[in-house]
């Protein structure tokens, strides 16, 4: 099933500072939310409501790192789902989980006395794939509908108000039906880092950790072309099990080093059965 915050042992928040390399892709968002904090003015000027965020780009990159930021900076309850939550084999099984979704922001959003709710649907393209494309599954068709209902239901003044962020890597196989006006209008590109990037998630992901003078997070940026944001992760993580094996209070340059060996024959060794 989704999971909420509610009831849950706190989860550390996230913050935008917690999200490296997404410089653009942050400020982008960040209007989009600001848009919809302005809500006397949207009443004012008769605006339809900002109801869907897309973010699209490579696993691993920060996306549902980003849509927890977001309710964070908005203050919203947080209720999240993969695409392939709502994939069943029984008709009528998706579109209820979609409306059984929407009606869990509401509740957890009036339960904490909050405004805002966000939804973040992780894989949408599983559910949200072009319709016919999956013609032997009707149950695509009527879980995608739910999801346009629920979307097309969303009012100004509502007594919650839901944002829809979702994640995809697959845009390109999307029914256009979702991308249009009064849905997911706004797309915002979450791309793998640069190496100004790079360092940006590095320096994050050793902040509560002892490094040795040795290391030179310039330099490992610049070795780790083509790595995401979650394969940074790794690598600090990596690097200071490296150092705990020697018995070393400080990490070194050499585990780090190590570490990009070993995260780029993990990702070779995770890739191994599909080729
Ligand atoms: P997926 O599409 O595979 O779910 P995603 O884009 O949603 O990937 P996240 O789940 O946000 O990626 O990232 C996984 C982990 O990788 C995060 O919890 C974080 O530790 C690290 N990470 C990813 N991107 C970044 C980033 N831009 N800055 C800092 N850490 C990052």
């Amino acid at each position: 099933g989704f999971t909420n915050d509610s009831g849950q042992p706190k989860r550390q928040e996230i913050s935008f500072d917690d999200i490296g390399g997404q410089g653009s892709a942050i400020k982008e968002l960040k209007e989009a939310l600001d848009f919809i904090k302005n809500e006397s003015e949207i009443k004012r000027l008769g605006i339809r409501p900002l109801k869907g965020i897309l973010m699209t780009g490579p696993p691993g990159t920060g996306k549902t790192l980003m849509a927890r930021a977001a309710a964070n900076y908005t203050d919203a309850v947080f209720v999240s789902a993969s695409g392939s939550d709502f994939v069943e084999m029984y008709a009528g099984v998706g579109a209820q989980r979609v409306r059984k979704i929407f009606q869990t922001a509401r509740d957890t959003a009036k339960k904490q006395k909050k405004r805002n709710a966000i939804i973040f649907i992780d894989e949408i393209e599983v559910l949200a794939a072009k319709r016919g494309q999956n013609s032997s599954h009707m149950e695509y068709d009527q879980t995608l509908n739910a999801l346009l209902v629920e979307m097309d239901g969303l009012k100004v003044d509502d007594s919650v108000r839901i944002l829809i962020m979702a994640a995809t890597n697959r845009v390109d196989i999307m029914d256009p039906a979702l991308l249009r006006p009064g849905r997911f209008d706004r797309q915002v590109k979450v791309d793998l880092p640069d190496k100004a990037g790079r360092l940006e998630i590095l320096k994050i992901h050793t902040r509560n950790k002892p490094l040795a003078a040795d290391v030179d997070l310039n330099q490992l940026a610049r070795e780790s072309f083509g790595f995401s944001g979650a394969h940074l992760e790794s690598l600090a993580n990596e690097a200071a099990i490296l150092a705990m094996r020697e018995g070393l209070k400080e990490i070194h340059y050499r585990h780090f080093h190590e570490a990009v060996d070993k995260v780029i024959m993990g990702e070779k060794l995770e890739r191994q059965p599909n080729q």
